[in-house]
């Protein structure tokens, strides 16, 4: 590798959580080897960016020493498992909280190469093999995503995920999860065998099957996901090419039980609900906003140094949520977060609703893959999105936008009310209705637009909804009712 190549680096970071310290070593890491900021991502995970090849074992290392790993971060292995963000807010929580970190635990490669690699560990036995116990020799056909979600809060995007875990509660009491297998996003432009999908609910499980049942969902899709292709290879395509029942039948032979049928649940909605929430142990969790998971300082706006003084002064957990934010949490010095915040005019803040259902993923000029901007852009477009909804008295709106710069779909865009995602430097497809739960996927509206032309056709659609939607209707299900789309039922049918 030459030397001034520069890599991110992607921390696991099962659920999102981490301590004051962790946080002060990754805020000193990003000055010291990396770009100076720290992203946070859709996957509850730290991204460095712009860490040049001899800078990669110090970073590893001072990840290391603070008790965090970059294993199985990437790669065709189970990835970071989200859950909802906040286990300080009720013991139901921190239960699913927990079984994200079992789940990751449980799924973890155990190759000892990264020990070796990255922290000059040596063998004990010279040439001993590595034994994969669960993945073997040739790992999974291709990533593999799982989330865990405590209704009524969709915040992890559960039917994103190849396997979901839906917190089942019954007189206030966690009694089991509903199983979602065959959710996913990636797809390639050109490639209408490629397409997003939403998971679909397969049954009920315990707590205590829980993770038996996500290995065993894990070893039907390691045993018959598409190893010839892998823009094919995903969970999604291992159902559709074999049917539900046939997926079915495969799991519960696997698990050598049967799950029971699902319960039912509701989600409410799938963003962030910011601002100060007290726990059930009494004690209180801020939710800030930080925009495009971004975490620095600018001229107007210090957040990463107000964020190290909360970091440095203040008793509480830093939890990354699903949606690229995050949450000061479990603590009693809510005087202290608020002063400390003030000073640095974090908090308190106004905005929009679009605003604060905004995600992007990184794309240029950071990731390989993308066509166009979205992280460094799309505040710009909520900006003059933001005056058409002025003109229109709906500021406060809540309407989910999402931007990406190529169709992976890291930023989830395909849920979005409004989506874009880029064909080439400033050009993006616009896809309209999805909704405020996360529950639909979205449908192409318009191809290749420039962001004059984005504004042309998203303004009469704002002052029609501000003239005509029902009571309390949401943006995705107005277009989707005045036929601007038609709603998109399953995967196979979007079309890019
Ligand atoms: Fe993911 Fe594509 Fe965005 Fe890169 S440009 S972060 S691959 S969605």
């Amino acid at each position: 590798l030459e030397p001034a190549f520069s890599f991110l680096i992607r921390v696991r970071l099962p659920g999102g959580a981490v301590t004051p310290a962790q946080w002060l070593q990754m805020d000193r890491l990003a000055d010291e080897h990396a770009n100076g900021t720290l992203k946070l991502t859709t996957r509850q995970a730290f991204q460095l960016h712009g860490v040049i090849k001899k800078k990669l074992k110090p970073t590893i290392q001072g990840i290391n020493e603070v008790l965090l790993d970059t294993i199985a971060a990437c790669g065709d292995v189970n990835r970071n498992v989200m859950s909802h963000a906040n286990p300080e807010e009720s013991e139901i929580h921190a239960q699913a909280y927990k079984l994200a970190g079992d789940i990751s635990a449980h799924l973890l490669p155990q190759t000892t190469a990264y020990h070796e690699i990255w922290l000059d560990k040596k063998l004990l036995v010279d040439g001993k093999k590595d034994v994969e116990p669960l993945y073997g020799d040739r790992y999974l056909p291709r990533k593999f995503k799982i989330g865990v979600a405590v209704p009524p809060s969709n915040d992890v995007d559960i039917f994103s995920q190849d396997l979901g875990f839906i917190a089942i509660q019954e007189n206030g009491k966690l009694v089991g999860y509903n199983v979602v297998a065959g959710g996913g996003f990636g797809s390639t432009f050109g490639m209408p065998e490629t397409y997003p999908r939403l998971g679909d609910v397969i049954g009920f499980c315990t707590p205590e099957q829980a993770v038996d049942v996500a290995e065993k969902i894990l070893l039907v899709q390691k045993d018959n996901g598409n190893r010839q292709n892998r823009k094919l290879a995903r969970l999604k395509y291992t159902i559709d090419r074999n049917g539900l029942d046939w997926f079915n039948a495969e799991v519960n032979k696997y698990l050598g039980y049967e799950l029971q049928p699902a319960r039912p649940f509701h989600f409410t909605r799938n963003g962030d609900r910011y601002g100060w929430v007290k726990g059930t142990n009494g004690k209180w969790n801020m939710n800030l906003f930080v925009e495009g998971g971004r975490v620095k300082d600018t001229e107007s706006l210090k957040l990463k140094t107000a964020l190290r003084e909360v970091a440095q002064q203040v008793d509480a957990q830093f939890i990354l949520t699903a949606n690229q934010n995050l949450i000061l949490a479990n603590t009693t010095e809510k005087d202290k977060v608020n002063q400390i915040l003030g000073k640095y005019g974090v908090w308190p803040v106004q905005l929009s609703g679009l605003r604060q259902n905004s995600i992007a993923c990184v794309a240029l000029n950071t990731c390989g893959l993308a066509f166009a901007e979205a992280e460094r852009y799309l505040p710009t477009l909520i900006s003059r999105l933001e005056t058409i909804l002025d003109e229109y008295q709906l500021l406060k709106e809540e309407i989910v936008i999402r931007m990406t710069g190529c169709p992976n779909g890291c930023g989830r865009p395909y849920l979005a009310e409004i989506g874009f995602i880029g064909k080439s430097p400033g050009r993006y497809n616009l896809y309209l209705g999805g909704n405020l739960n996360g529950t639909r996927l979205n449908t192409l509206y318009k191809e290749t637009l420039s962001e004059e032309e984005i504004l042309a056709e998203l303004r009469p659609i704002i002052a029609d909804f501000a003239q005509n939607r029902a009571n309390n209707e949401g943006f995705g299900d107005f277009v989707i009712r005045k036929e601007y789309v038609k709603e998109t039922v399953q995967g196979k049918d979007f079309k890019h």
